[in-house]
């Protein structure tokens, strides 16, 4: 019998082993794409074989790209320990974590997104994303330092988002600074949907943006990092698309550049690399980062999107990166960019009147009295 640690929800079983992993996850109905089979130090491919005294943990990943029969590492030959259906290869651990910092290289370099000399500011919310951002970020050399947010405090989530944090940052000696937005701004996030109508999701991520640009202003830094990866870009797409939103159309981007009214360039370095990858990347680095999911999660629309593309993915790796990554080359230059006033309450660059996280505030201000 091995033992099988299942997470978000955390629940345990027994299976009859030994057993491929691939005949194990079809049991347990799990999708291979989204998931990371680990033994220890190990990942394991679906080829692999549980013994009976193995102790397994199945780590959801949301999405990404398993399954074929590559299980050779397509850089030096070795035993793969993790499949990219979407490249078509197979990677070993050392060819792996050389892969990622390649794509990570190569979109910072392309792109121009940083220069030896700025002074980066890195967003980490204590998830795999932006702290596998600031791992790389460091490993390339660049000057960084990370800026974490306290969204709300009184449940254990928010608390445990700050220790991974901060114990990533003092395991490496490298600088993080931590902005408590109810000392900031005076509210929390889980206040903001009853004042204010918006969905918990929508209100978090226009104050986690104006905050973060913010802080980056004020504290003089030259560049912001965030940790966004290509299925995160490829679903807000799909919503600006269903919506034909054009104006966000027009300003989705890696980089976003700098403007004379007060907003720091930003830049998003992991937008080549799938979520799965970027979990993987994490966890062969043996960086600790919170697993669970945000608890006032729930019926968040861009997690519909995604679950949306990953169906088309798995019959067609591949699908998620040409569909945003083409939207770059050839449709974004045809669609015409909004012009920008800087807002008269904050000073951020805005397409409207006030923006929107100060309207989403004068409202919440007024309906709290
Ligand atoms: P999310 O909107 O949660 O998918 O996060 C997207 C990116 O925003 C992350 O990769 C981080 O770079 C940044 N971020 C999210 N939450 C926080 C936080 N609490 N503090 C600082 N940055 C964050
Ligand atoms: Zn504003």
């Amino acid at each position: 019998m091995a033992r099988i640690v299942l997470r978000n929800p955390r629940r345990e079983v027994t299976i009859d082993a030994p057993k491929r992993v691939k005949v194990v996850l079809r049991e347990l109905d799990l999708d291979p794409d989204a998931v990371l089979v680990i033994r220890g130090e190990d990942l394991l491919t679906r080829e692999d074989v549980i013994g009976s005294d193995d102790d397994i943990e199945i780590r959801p990943v949301i999405s990404g790209g398993a399954v074929g029969t590559h299980t050779k590492c397509r850089r030096c030959g070795g035993r793969g320990v993790i499949e990219l259906r979407r490249h078509n290869a197979a990677f070993c651990k050392e060819c792996f974590l050389h892969f990622f910092r390649e794509q990570v290289k190569r979109a910072v370099e392309h792109e121009q997104m940083l220069d030896r000399t700025d002074r980066v500011l890195v967003a980490v919310s204590g998830g795999k994303d932006s702290l596998a951002l600031w791992d790389v970020l460091i490993e390339l050399g660049y000057d960084t330092t990370g800026y974490h947010i306290v969204l709300w405090t009184d449940e254990e989530y928010a608390p445990e988002s700050l220790r991974y944090t901060q114990a990533f940052a003092d395991e490496r000696g490298v600088k993080l600074i931590v902005c408590d937005i109810r000392e900031e701004l005076g509210f929390t996030i889980p206040e903001l949907p009853k004042t204010t109508g918006r969905p918990t999701c929508g209100a978090c991520g226009l104050t986690k943006r104006h905050q973060i640009s913010k802080a980056a202003y004020d504290l003089g830094f030259d560049v912001v990092a965030i940790g966004h990866n290509l299925d995160d870009e490829a679903a807000v797409l799909l919503g600006n698309v269903l919506r034909w939103d054009t104006d966000y159309l027009a300003r989705q981007a890696p980089v976003l550049p700098a403007t004379d009214e007060g907003f720091v360039k930003k830049v998003k370095p992991l937008f080549r690399l799938s979520e799965r990858e970027t979990a993987a990347y994490a966890f062969l680095k043996k960086i600790d980062y919170q697993v669970e999911e945000c608890p006032l999660v729930a019926g968040n629309t861009q997690l519909k999107y995604k679950a949306a593309l990953d169906l088309l993915e798995r019959d067609a790796p591949g699908t998620k990166a040409a569909f945003y990554l083409t939207f770059l080359d050839r449709a974004k230059p045809a669609i015409a960019k909004p012009e920008m006033h800087p807002c008269p309450a904050c000073g951020m660059p805005t397409p409207g009147e006030t923006c929107a996280f100060c309207k989403m505030t004068q409202v919440h201000i007024k309906r709290k009295r």
